[in-house]
């Protein structure tokens, strides 16, 4: 087997230029990124094998398409979307410097080495290999190394797709948030929670905080509503991939069947310790209060407040739906409250059943001696803005035995974010069989 020593350097390489992304324009600066990955492609580009382009969406918000030309037009166009920026650090929490991308008794430390610069880099090298091989692949292999998925690619791939539609052409992909162990199994990302943001507001009626007797403080009411929605929890709706999960994660059949019936599963929710939350999250609609508001002055009681809902959808779910629910779970306190609309998105899936999905559940077993189970992420990438437009894109990644679900969580967004060289090459590994089997 080829080593892991380009992706490793490579990815060294690129947890150093700290390319932060604090949701402002100015940061980020991706470009420099982009140089990085330039410079890992040079020899291929020199030798006419890779095409490459830098798009920049904003001063240094620059993303990287890098193309490897297949032969045969009706070949599958295999995309590997990977992003080029990370999050905020807290400094205090970290035991080592977290842009210095030390590589310490078997991992390599630092901001975005697991999300997800070490798949970014493995995509690049593959890339690479491919690009230099004695024979070009059939298929094109096209690298979006993409600005801005940290906050929401405004400044990434949705520009990207609505301004060089072109360039970025792929007809199937691979992304991030796959790869953790589950049970026996390997986690691989199909579908991604929805974003239905409401705004309830509330209205009472004024009056002088100094004599509140007959005023109906609109905060009061505020409270009311916020007890009822900690009070009820949206029911269970249980499809196929959480058959699958619980299949895969759950050895105990008394504990199993309890889980699948829809009645039965928030008692047992308890007993899954550290993957309750997910558990919870990808069996149901979730409403949590973000942002509260009632009242501008100290002396006036407030005749209106609002109350922020962050509500994350299922596949199919429809808007109508979500103000059904939140009038349901309000019940009789709803009667006069206005719900309205904040800023989301659909939840979106890709079916298991395309070749690309073969051909990762031929190679991570291949390489894993484990079977892979589909799997919905509660929260949402780039993959999403892909699978709009119809393309099957996927949340990729092998991760060593080690590396359960609780465990990826804890690494990615938190302090001390590391990742061990086995799981860069089973990930390389499985991916260069993946783009043999499409594309080769
Ligand atoms: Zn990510």
């Amino acid at each position: 087997m080829p080593s892991a020593d380009a992706t490793v350097d490579l990815l060294r390489a690129l947890i150093r230029e700290g390319c932060v992304n604090d949701g402002t324009r100015e940061s980020g600066q991706e470009i420099r990124n982009v140089r990085v990955l330039q410079r890992f492609l040079a020899d291929a580009v020199a030798a006419g094998r890779v095409e490459t382009q830098v798009l920049e969406s904003a001063p240094g918000r620059a993303s990287l398409i890098a193309r490897v030309r297949g032969t045969d037009p009706d070949a599958p166009a295999l995309g590997l979307l990977g992003h080029i920026d990370v999050v905020p650090v807290d400094p205090e929490g970290w035991s080592r410097n977290p842009f210095g991308g030390d590589l310490i008794d078997g991992e390599i430390w630092g901001r975005g080495a697991v999300d997800m610069l070490y798949l970014t880099a493995a995509f690049a090298a593959v890339l690479r290999e491919v690009a230099l091989a004695p024979e070009p692949p059939r298929g094109d292999l096209v690298l979006l190394a993409v600005a801005d998925e940290e906050a929401g690619g405004e400044f990434g791939i949705h520009w990207l797709v609505r301004e060089h539609p072109e360039a970025v052409r792929v007809t199937e992909a691979l992304s991030e948030s796959g790869g953790m162990r589950m049970g026996e199994h390997v986690a691989i990302e199909v579908a991604e929670k929805g974003s239905a943001g409401r705004r309830l507001v509330i209205r009472g009626r004024p009056g002088h905080a100094s004599i509140p007797y007959g005023a109906q403080s609109a905060a009061y009411r505020v409270g009311e509503v916020l007890h009822r929605l900690g009070e009820v929890m949206p029911a269970a709706q249980l499809g196929e991939l959480w058959g699958a999960f619980v299949a895969a994660r759950i050895d105990d059949p008394a504990l199993a069947e309890r889980l699948l019936d829809p009645v039965r599963l928030d008692a047992a929710l308890p007993q899954l310790g550290g993957i309750a939350g997910y558990a919870h999250a990808v069996s149901r609609i979730t409403m949590s209060p973000t942002v509260l508001r009632a009242g501008a002055t100290h002396n006036v009681i407030p005749a209106v407040g609002t109350i922020d809902l962050d509500i994350r959808t299922l596949p199919g779910t429809s808007d109508a739906e979500v103000d059904e629910l939140i009038r349901a779970v309000l019940g009789d306190l709803a009667d006069g409250i206005e719900i309205q609309y904040l800023r989301g998105w659909a939840a979106t899936s890709s079916s298991a059943e395309t070749p690309l999905f073969a051909a990762i559940e031929r190679a991570v077993e291949a390489v894993s001696g484990s079977p892979v189970v589909p799997i919905m992420a509660a929260g949402g990438s780039d993959a999403r803005v892909l699978r709009e437009l119809g393309i099957p894109a996927y949340g990729y990644g092998v991760l060593g035995p080690g590396w359960t679900y609780e465990r990826y969580r804890e690494g990615v967004h938190g302090h001390d974010e590391r990742i061990d060289v086995e799981s860069i090459e089973l990930s390389l590994a499985a991916l260069r069989r993946i783009v043999a089997d499409r594309i080769g």
